[in-house]
């Protein structure tokens, strides 16, 4: 392991652990009101926002636009909080990964992956998962609730303090792209992550174009449509498999939804066209679903729908169930596909000295035991029902 510990490496405010109220994330009608609520002019609230989310400040007493009562009275009533960083990670690579807590004590994680060209922060939803995707470290975690909006703005708040960009360059900046493709699912949480992202997309702040905003689901099918319509960001799904036979087994999501439902609704997800694909998610499987068959099935599948594929070696993890496919059938398979007319880029494997697939840190060193395994199914099998019942 050549990752390096960097959790002293910022400082970081407190949280509102003190008892005020934290305005992270909430709308600009909601910060309105709260200016409204205190005596303050509404104005006010462009004003914080402006300092928030376009500065990054996190202390009333740098907002010198504000005059100095008025600062005074923020502060007794109000905080600019961000998560408490319980691990920062560094790969050797430049992915960066942080674990953070919550007030309440929960803890999630987010990654940074910085590539030639822009930079993704990696995003989570749930604290845990509802499901049960099989290949998943996170689906063998209980979900223990949704994120709140503020929670999942904090995350893009958080990454921009460790990376020093505050005010944002108009180019070339650390964090140009979002993924909604960290822990949980975010369509299960969409109220909240729908806050959060048209906060993140305001112009006048974190300014992250929708255009550079993807939101990954499993394939909840019932919300798809609505994300197109009201947030029309990019969309990505995690296929993995094209028979309801297998994805039955490795996304049980597929009991509920199954591949001619998805595979519709994605044909009807709004702003869909040659420009604007859709990705399709495909972790590779050795001897599960990495086959030339298996891709001649997925061009068949993907029939009429602007897509893109990502194919993904598994990133294996303690007690994982499957293994990664081999470099020469994720390359055949690769062909099949980008012959087809389908762009199939490999996702170069990131970070994995500092396990920054979903949902791994929590538990790098842990060695499963047999009870340990007991436990994992029981829960598995406890989700799946749920799901499905
Ligand atoms: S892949 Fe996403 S939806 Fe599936 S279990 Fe993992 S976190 Fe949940």
């Amino acid at each position: 392991m050549s990752a390096s510990n960097h959790a002293a490496a910022f400082a970081l405010p407190a949280t509102d652990a003190d008892g005020r109220k934290n305005l992270v994330g909430l709308s600009r009608d909601e910060l309105e009101a709260e200016m409204l609520s205190i005596g303050l002019e509404k104005f006010r609230a462009r004003q914080l926002w402006h300092w928030i989310y376009h500065r990054g400040a996190t202390d009333f007493t740098v907002m010198t636009t504000l005059a100095k009562p008025v600062r005074e009275k923020l502060a007794e009533t109000y905080a600019v909080a961000r998560p408490t960083v319980v691990r920062d990670l560094k790969s050797v690579d430049g992915t960066r990964k942080w674990l953070l807590r919550m007030p309440d004590g929960q803890e999630v994680e987010s990654v940074h992956i910085p590539e030639e060209d822009r930079g993704t922060l990696c995003v989570s939803s749930q604290v845990g998962c509802t499901l049960t995707c099989r290949f998943c470290h996170t689906g063998t975690q209980r979900l223990v609730r949704n994120l709140d909006a503020s929670e999942i703005v904090a995350q893009v708040m958080l990454a921009r303090d460790a990376l020093g960009e505050w005010p944002a360059p108009p180019d070339g900046r650390m964090i140009s792209n979002i993924v909604m493709m960290g822990m949980g699912e975010p369509l299960f949480n969409y109220e909240n992550v729908a806050k959060a992202l048209k906060i993140v997309m305001d112009g006048d702040g974190v300014s992250i174009s929708k255009r550079r905003i993807t939101l990954s689901t499993s394939g909840v099918v019932p919300a798809m449509k609505r994300c197109g319509e009201e947030l029309n960001v990019n969309l990505a799904v995690s296929l993995h498999a094209v028979t309801d036979e297998l994805r039955d087994i490795i996304m049980p999501i597929n009991r509920k939804y199954p591949l001619k439902e998805l595979m519709d609704a994605c044909r009807n997800y709004p702003g869909l066209n040659n420009a604007r694909r859709i990705t399709f998610e495909y972790v590779m499987l050795k001897g599960i679903n990495d086959s030339p068959a298996d891709a001649r099935a997925l061009v068949k599948l993907l029939d009429g729908i602007p897509s893109k594929i990502n194919l993904i070696p598994f990133n294996p993890w303690p007690g994982a169930p499957y293994e990664r496919s081999t470099d020469k059938a994720i390359q055949v398979f690769g062909d099949i596909v980008n012959n087809a007319g389908y762009a199939s880029p490999v996702r170069t494997t990131r970070g994995e000295d500092i396990m920054a697939a979903c949902g791994q840190l929590k538990s790098a060193s842990v060695r499963l035991s047999a009870a340990d395994r007991a436990a994992i199914e029981k829960v598995l099998a406890e989700k799946d029902a749920a799901l499905v019942g």
